[in-house]
């Protein structure tokens, strides 16, 4: 038997028990399974909306936020909240405003989501009621539709205090409702297919004193380069290992004093930046091993920007391919290895040459190889300080490299190098 069968036949039934419509049971029933809301927990949290509770759990004592774990099925937790942040999902094609952010005791920290818009706010001393269920590896408080959220008297004590303005250097995936004050390091609107088609958003990188993230502004608001702003009730997903903040519907973003954006991007070794699933904006200093293959002088799609084999473009076939320049370099630094990628302006000058030099230098050889090699010939065996965004996939990991330049007499590299020795 299919799931859909069994949801329907679990919906018909509970709406005769119920006598409510069986289409809106079935829906009610579907919304929360799309959650992964176990069904027995789903048909529960439906009799509650009927306003049925046969086979209502008692009420628990409230539980120490340390002692929560997913194997909880109904829990109760007095909290702070720490923040509140509200966030429209689509859920079966509606919109739903979900409330997101973590609450503390004096015991721990736990984030939560709230299925039904809620009205409290950091600082807010809360009872809440639901279930735990594991999210990124850690415990999550679902607060379900129907749970009894209200303000308790006197104070809780809690081991967290509301947050204030954080920085982009501490943000990790899945914060909710954060307060930032930073600076718009790039800014650029695109076209993209949305949830109601074709839609408008900026997305681009900010900036503050410890860092710098990449952004999306899903509203499109004015965000320009140079522009300093605070955002409130902003989220935090993750893509690729690295953390991207999110402006939603429900963020606001005002106009802020002029911030200093300026920032020396972190050292960091491969390993490190590989066991972290990707990093923005950081500093490797290594020796190149190798040129890869599709490096040099290359073929792109004018379309889409895609490399090309012999004018064929695997998005739009037969086209009027332009020749562009760049490197796929392996650049190991004792801890792991990454391949470089490096656009045009850079590979110009490992290549020592303009892109016309480079099409005059394989016009004449008839071979567009040479123009590789002399790439290789300058580049292999050095050692090279360089910046840029890491991404780590199944393919290994990718350097987008802002910056590259030789290592080789840098004083010190030499120290370090020595130091290691001992
Ligand atoms: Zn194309």
């Amino acid at each position: 038997m299919s799931d859909t069968q069994e949801v329907s036949e679990h919906a018909a039934s509970l709406a005769d028990e119920l006598d409510a419509d069986v289409d809106e049971v079935e829906e009610r029933l579907k919304n929360l399974l799309e959650y992964s809301v176990p069904l027995e927990e789903a048909e529960r949290t439906v009799r509650r909306r009927y306003g049925s509770d046969a086979s209502e759990p008692e009420t628990a004592e409230a539980t120490d936020i340390a002692e929560l774990s997913p194997s909880d099925s109904r829990v109760s937790v007095e909290a702070v909240v720490l923040s509140a942040g509200r966030r429209s999902i689509r859920v079966s094609g509606d919109d739903t405003v979900i409330t997101e952010g973590e609450l503390a005791d004096d015991t721990g920290v736990i984030s939560y989501t709230a299925w039904d818009e809620t009205d409290f706010d950091p600082g807010d001393s809360v009872r809440v009621e639901g279930e735990v269920r594991e999210w990124n590896g850690e415990p999550q408080v679902n607060v379900d539709s129907s749970a009894d959220v209200r303000g308790i008297d006197g104070d809780i004590d809690a081991v967290e205090e509301p947050y204030g303005v954080r920085s982009l250097a501490e943000l990790e995936d899945g914060d909710r409702a954060v307060t930032l004050e930073v600076g718009v390091v790039e800014s650029e609107e695109k076209t993209i297919q949305g949830r109601d088609g074709e839609t408008e958003i900026t997305s681009g990188v900010f900036g503050d004193s410890s860092g710098r993230l990449p952004f999306t502004d899903w509203e499109n608001r004015d965000l320009d380069e140079g522009d300093s702003v605070r955002l409130e009730n902003a989220y935090v997903n993750e893509y690729r290992g690295i953390p991207q903040v999110n402006a939603g519907e429900f963020t606001t973003v005002e106009e802020a004093d002029d911030l200093d954006v300026d920032h020396t991007p972190p050292e960091s070794d491969v390993a490190e930046t590989v066991s972290k699933g990707g990093d923005f904006d950081v500093v490797v200093r290594g020796n190149v091993l190798s040129v890869k293959e599709g490096s040099g002088l290359i073929e792109r799609c004018p379309e889409c920007g895609r490399v090309v084999q012999k004018g064929q473009c695997r998005a739009h076939g037969d086209v009027d391919a332009e020749d562009d320049m760049r490197t796929k370099a392996v650049l190991d630094d004792g801890t792991g290895a990454v391949t470089l990628v490096v656009g045009r302006e850079l590979t110009e000058k490992l290549y020592g040459g303009t892109l016309k030099d480079a099409q005059e230098e394989a016009r004449d050889a008839m071979d567009k190889t040479v123009v590789t090699e002399s790439i290789a010939d300058n580049t292999v065996g050095h050692r090279w300080r360089v910046r840029g965004n890491v991404s780590v996939g199944d393919y290994g990991a990718n350097m987008n490299v802002s910056e590259m330049e030789k290592a080789d007499d840098d004083p010190a590299d030499a120290a370090r190098e020595v130091l290691d020795e001992f």
